[in-house]
């Protein structure tokens, strides 16, 4: 692929990203958590249970980019504080999304994990303000993005001198509207193709509807993919963003226990092959 370097399969076999005991690209990444911070008791409450089924990672979005500027906006640093207290709280690092260059530097205080939305994926003057920093990414595929276009971004990050990208496959518009977005799983296999690079897959976003998600889940893992997004709420139709597709505890708690099953399998294969 042209002008892929950086991030080329070509350049090595796979990236490992280091945090605490946790290594992406290795062991399997589960994040789970509420799509806005909220409150301190949303946020305590939810990742109890998440870390309870397995969850090696929260998330929470203390800024959102939302459709309408009339939406919730997210609550800014004191969600970031909650979040970061809540992390501590239970043992799981944290991953949050940043909107704006000029809040990198400051984000970085208060998270393990950065995350570059759909929106945002383009962003090239926040794609080198968060190259310039040692944080592990989460890049989103742009909605109407081709890997091509995606992987030049994760190039941005990198040539900056940041190795730490993590993909994040969630969803693209097509022309189907019972789904919120469409969740191509061949770009899993296809990333792997072409880069080093771990991607993980986001069924949340890219279904936009909870019967759909334990099916695109265990699917994604059968894919080949090196972790999870998955949006869980302790009461969803309470939730000030995303309402409709965030799972309970329990459905998640259901859910992570076939997503564990089916990654030892596929483990297993994958070692016998
Ligand atoms: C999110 O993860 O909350 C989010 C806004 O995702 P995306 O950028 O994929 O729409
Ligand atoms: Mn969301």
């Amino acid at each position: 692929m042209k002008n892929i370097k950086l991030a080329s399969r070509e350049t090595k076999q796979r990236t490992i990203i280091e945090i605490g005991d946790l290594k992406i690209g290795q062991d399997f990444l589960m994040i789970a958590g509420p799509c806005s911070v909220e409150s301190e008791e949303q946020m305590l409450e939810t990742a109890l249970a998440v870390k309870k089924s397995g969850a090696n990672m929260l998330r929470g979005g203390a800024f959102k980019p939302r459709t309408s500027p009339y939406a919730f906006q997210g609550l800014g640093l004191k969600g970031l504080k909650i979040l970061e207290k809540t992390g501590k709280t239970v043992g799981l690092p944290v991953v949050t999304e940043v909107l704006d260059t000029r809040d990198v530097s400051w984000v970085c205080e208060y998270v393990d994990v950065l995350q570059i939305g759909a929106r945002n994926m383009q962003n090239f003057s926040l794609l080198k303000e968060v190259g310039k920093t040692k944080k592990p990414v989460v890049l989103k595929r742009g909605m109407y993005s081709t890997l091509s276009e995606w992987l030049n971004c994760a190039e941005y990050i990198l040539n900056e001198g940041n190795p730490h990208v993590i993909l994040c496959e969630r969803g693209i518009r097509t022309f189907e509207t019972y789904t919120r977005n469409t969740l191509d799983l061949s770009a899993v296999p296809a990333i792997k193709e072409l880069t080093h690079l771990p991607i993980i897959i986001d069924p949340t976003h890219g279904t936009g509807r909870v019967s759909l998600i334990p099916p695109m889940s265990l699917a994604a893992v059968v894919s080949g993919a090196d972790g999870l997004v998955i949006e869980v709420h302790y009461n969803p139709e309470t939730a000030l963003s995303d309402k409709d597709q965030a799972l309970l505890p329990s459905q998640f708690d259901t859910l992570a226990s076939e997503i564990w099953d089916m990654r030892a399998y596929m483990e297993k294969k994958m070692t016998s092959a």
